[in-house]
């Protein structure tokens, strides 16, 4: 194969305008899967993808693509499209000479559809411009054009039509490809360059990382070094990525392929790094290579304490296949003996959550999350505060400073005044109002991370009927006047229910949160008094009455098997209930912050 028959593409939307599913119609279309290894969003080959309906991973594929007598390799590299991932997706363009870009003709362009679009044209990629979903209803052809030709600048001729469902329009894509996106180029001579945009982890093989070849090439055997992390080891296999792996003797300049070097530690090889060559080795590195930085961090916790060596392997093995896992020891009062975990976002949280609960069986519970903040101690010194618990008493505290980002949110007029509205509560400075088109707006604010990350983006979903979309990057450290804030149980402070808080919205704060845990927290014995308070200052209290009656004597007294049953319902509900002084906490209590009105 010759370099100019190859063609590196990926494809970018906004999340649910159809990729995977376009995808899955390519690999038909070229015979890369037959009709009976086929389902439906093949590549999303992770059990939490198929059941959310979401990519999680970034996915490689190479095509044969025979047109005109002359056989093409294509190889497809299928994105995540979450925000939290969007690290990969910047690694997974750089590695690209061109992008599909992919418009639901019933929704036209969305926030992300853009923040794509951006990173697609900071990799000087070629973009094709696709309207999907052609074949609904609802399709708005017209309206959509209008909507890309405003945003890309390109000739109506040049919008492409498609359908994921139907197949139609595949064949045009096909040949788009060949046409409009460039080969790759490089130099087979010169000394090997290759970019890692993904690994995978398998139990078998240890981990697989996948990469670009830049420069050079890279053989089976090859002594090879990992630019950024100085590692060398052995390439025991290469090759091309079909549905399976396919070894090869060797991976040519300009193609996409793996490389099993019997690496067991997610930690070691690092997306965005460069493979070259142990003898030969490049000049530098690739492109500008990022630590992805975790950007909310909470408390994982065994719900028994005896299973915390248990869990500790469990995270373990759970950090070999995703490097984006950071956790450290931390002990709480009221949990015992727990992780403090860094993630990339909620979605992540949630999913290493799922994740340790489905596939290590542990019963956790998560703490409050929160972001990361500066802290400068009056003896000059700064400190990163990734835990409430590690903020310097206020008497040695000069000053706090909370991560803030620029949101970019799209929406139909008529929702703006809403939308200014949720924003400028959650702290929020309006910085950009631009009509991309009559009926469709952008609104830029400059935020702090610790305002959206939580519920913001389900509200605004409520708040506009879906008709908004929300995509953000980080900007910088701003000062802010943040508190702690404590909650207290008959008297006992709960570490884990601790929260930074920015101290206009403490009260309020305070007093929605007592509320919700007087729902959450089982009525006992005694009363239970829930207080909220900073330092020494309570700022809200709530009271739960003391239980008259057992459960049980609700049951007449024959009926022993419906006894036994709420016997064992209530058991079942201790599992997740940790005994806080003499009082008994259920997890959701621990994330109760998350559902506050
Ligand atoms: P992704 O998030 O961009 O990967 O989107 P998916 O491929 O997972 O598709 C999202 C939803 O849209 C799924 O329910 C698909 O079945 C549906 N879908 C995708 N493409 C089409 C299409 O061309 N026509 C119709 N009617 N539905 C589609
Ligand atoms: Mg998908």
């Amino acid at each position: 194969f010759y370099m100019k028959h190859i063609r590196n593409f990926c494809i970018i939307a906004h999340i649910d305008h159809g990729k995977s599913t376009l995808a899955d119609r390519l690999l038909e279309h070229t015979h890369t899967i037959t009709s009976r290894e086929m389902q439906a969003q093949v590549l999303d080959d992770m059990d939490l993808e198929r059941e959310k309906g979401i990519t999680i991973k970034s996915h490689a594929i190479q095509m044969n693509y025979v047109y005109d007598g002359t056989t093409y390799i294509f190889n497809l590299i299928d994105t995540p499209g979450h925000v939290d991932f969007s690290y990969e997706v910047s690694r997974a363009l750089a590695a690209c000479e061109g992008a599909l870009l992919l418009v639901d003709a019933t929704q036209g362009i969305q926030a992300q559809t853009i923040s794509n679009l951006y990173l697609a044209i900071d990799n000087d990629l070629e973009i094709i411009p696709v309207i999907n979903k052609v074949d609904m209803d609802g399709a708005m052809i017209a309206e959509v054009k209008d909507q890309i030709m405003d945003l890309i600048g390109c000739p109506e001729e040049d919008i492409l039509l498609a359908s994921g469902k139907t197949g139609l329009g595949v064949e045009e894509v096909l040949q788009a490809i060949i046409r409009r996106i460039p080969p790759p180029k490089g130099d087979p001579e010169a000394p090997l360059q290759a970019l890692i945009f993904d690994s995978v982890f398998n139990s078998f093989r240890g981990i697989i990382a996948y990469y670009r070849v830049y420069n050079g090439v890279i053989r089976k055997g090859d002594q090879v070094k990992f630019v950024n992390t100085g590692m060398e080891y052995e390439a025991d296999e290469v090759g091309t990525l079909k549905l399976g792996l396919n070894p090869k003797e060797q991976v040519g300049t300009g193609n996409v392929g793996y490389i099993i070097t019997g690496i067991k530690n997610a930690k070691e090889v690092k997306v965005g790094d460069t493979i070259t060559l142990a003898k030969r080795p490049c000049e530098k590195a690739i492109k500008g290579f990022e630590e992805v930085k975790p950007m909310v961090f909470a408390g994982i916790f065994p719900v028994n304490t005896e299973d915390f060596e248990e869990l500790r392997e469990c995270m373990g093995k759970l950090q070999l296949n995703d490097a984006s896992l950071v956790f450290e020891p931390e002990t709480s009062q009221a949990l015992g003996f727990g992780f403090r975990c860094g993630f990339l976002g909620m979605l992540h949280m949630e999913i290493i959550q799922e994740r340790l609960e489905r596939e290590f069986n542990q019963s956790v519970i998560t703490t409050v999350p929160n972001v990361s903040y500066f802290a400068y101690a009056t003896n000059g010194q700064k400190l990163t505060v990734n835990n409430p618990s590690e903020m310097p008493d206020p008497s040695r505290l000069a000053r706090i400073e909370e991560p803030f980002i620029r949101a970019q949110i799209i929406t139909l007029p008529e929702y703006i005044g809403s939308i200014m509205t949720l924003c400028l509560n959650k702290r929020g400075m309006l910085k950009n109002q631009s009509y991309l088109t009559p009926t469709r707006v952008e609104l830029t604010f400059e935020m702090p991370l610790a305002e959206i990350v939580f519920d913001f983006y389900d509200r605004l979903k409520s708040l506009t009927r879906g008709y908004a979309s929300f995509d953000y990057t980080p900007l910088d450290y701003r000062e802010s006047d943040i508190a702690k804030m404590d909650i207290l149980l008959n008297g006992d402070t709960v570490d884990a229910l601790s929260a930074l808080i920015h101290r206009s919205r403490a009260q309020d704060f305070g007093r929605k949160l007592c509320l919700k845990l007087k729902e959450l927290l089982p009525r006992q014995q005694f009363q239970i008094a829930i207080q909220a308070a900073i330092g020494a200052k309570i700022i809200a209290r709530e009271n739960i009455s003391a239980m008259r009656k057992d459960v049980t004597a609700k049951c007449y007294g024959g009926d022993i098997s419906r006894k036994r049953k709420l016997l064992e319902k209530q058991k079942e509900g201790k599992k997740r209930m940790r005994q806080i002084g003499n009082v008994e906490v259920p997890q959701e209590a621990f994330l109760a912050v998350l559902k506050l009105e």
